[in-house]
């Protein structure tokens, strides 16, 4: 490959948009761009932005926007070929335009390969990785549970029409004290997502608290539920049993998920991102519990080898690849697809 060559990462989301640039090598040279997410007025507001980032980027380190030889492009909402299904939070005029062959034609006729947010933060994770050629999935509980699958090699699984990998989504048959399955954020009942997201917390805090039994708990008061979720881990790191039983309950259902997921894929490495990846400490007692639910419904194979016990099977670990993650993930996609 050409030394000449880099590969832009543009990672489209609802509240940012982040850039960045990658070598011939796949590292990332000069800064990550961050600027705040314009996607509810209509692409061509982003577009501006994106082709402003990309000059910039190009200038930071002294190269012509023409050595930039293809494009990773992450948006928020459900693609095929370029094209965006759903509308999530963005403009309606989104929707149904090809906004890949658009971009592309826009900026002069560069590569662009596009996919959704799950997939390029699996690709981004897989990325920092670089000793690792196995399979690797991704699932990152944060207001919703997103997920990704990259295959061995480095692509990501999207499925026929673009709409694979929707973990939030998978059933889960666990249900409210109340024997009905809780109403998740796509209007059906008893998604995963519906028990693991910032979402579900709120709703199990919402009812735990107004049990008579914790009438007297120190969350018991006017703070609003949102501010809530946020102390609840803080009561969970002292000790509050009610706070870890919660959490706990959460991880393990998190766990069962994995355990169907991971006898579907194998993937050998599991990745958990979202928001309690950043938390050090309370995060080990969280993966204890999600491995706790996985080792219920796994089978022992799905942990170590029966021919090598030493082998594990499928490992878990955090996600490292931070803010940047989904960015360089596409950047590396469109590294693979567009080098000479
Ligand atoms: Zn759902």
């Amino acid at each position: 490959m050409a030394e000449s060559e880099y590969f832009a990462g543009l990672d489209i989301g609802g509240t940012t948009v982040k850039t960045i640039l990658v070598d011939h090598r796949g590292e990332v040279v000069g800064d990550m761009i961050e600027v705040r997410s314009h996607v509810k007025d209509g692409f061509d507001a982003t577009f501006g932005q994106l082709e402003s980032a990309l000059d910039q980027l190009t200038a930071a380190i002294g190269i012509g926007r023409d050595q930039v030889k293809g494009i990773g492009m992450d948006v928020p909402a459900p693609s095929c070929d370029g094209v965006i299904w759903g509308k999530a939070n963005l403009h309606e005029n989104w929707v149904g335009t090809n906004i890949r062959d658009q971009f592309s034609e826009r900026i002069g006729g560069t590569p662009v390969y596009m996919t959704n947010d799950g997939n390029a933060a699996a690709l981004g994770e897989y990325a920092v990785r670089r000793k690792h050629h196995g399979g690797l999935l991704l699932v990152a509980p944060g207001t919703g549970l997103g997920g990704g699958l990259v295959l061995p090699g480095g692509r990501a699984y999207e499925g026929a029409n673009g709409l694979a990998l929707e973990v939030g989504h998978i059933s889960s048959p666990y249900r409210e004290d109340d024997g009905e399955l809780p109403v998740c954020s796509c209007g059906k009942k008893g998604c995963l997502e519906a028990w693991v997201s910032l979402v579900a917390l709120r709703r199990r805090i919402a009812l735990e608290l107004a049990k008579p039994e914790n009438k007297d708990h120190g969350l018991n008061d006017e703070t609003p539920i949102e501010e809530k979720a946020f102390k609840l881990r803080d009561y969970a790191q002292q000790g509050d049993e009610l706070a870890i039983s919660i959490f706990r309950q959460q991880a393990q259902i998190l766990g069962y998920g994995l355990a169907d997921l991971v006898r579907v894929f194998d993937p050998g490495l599991v990745v958990l991102g979202g928001g309690l990846a950043e938390t050090e400490g309370f995060r080990d007692d969280y993966m204890l519990w999600i491995k706790e639910g996985f080792a219920e419904r796994a089978w022992p194979m799905y942990q170590n080898s029966p021919i090598n016990p030493e082998k594990i099977t499928t490992r878990f670990e955090w996600a490292v690849g931070g803010d940047s993650a989904a960015a360089l993930g596409v950047a590396f996609s469109a590294r693979e697809m567009f080098r000479s």
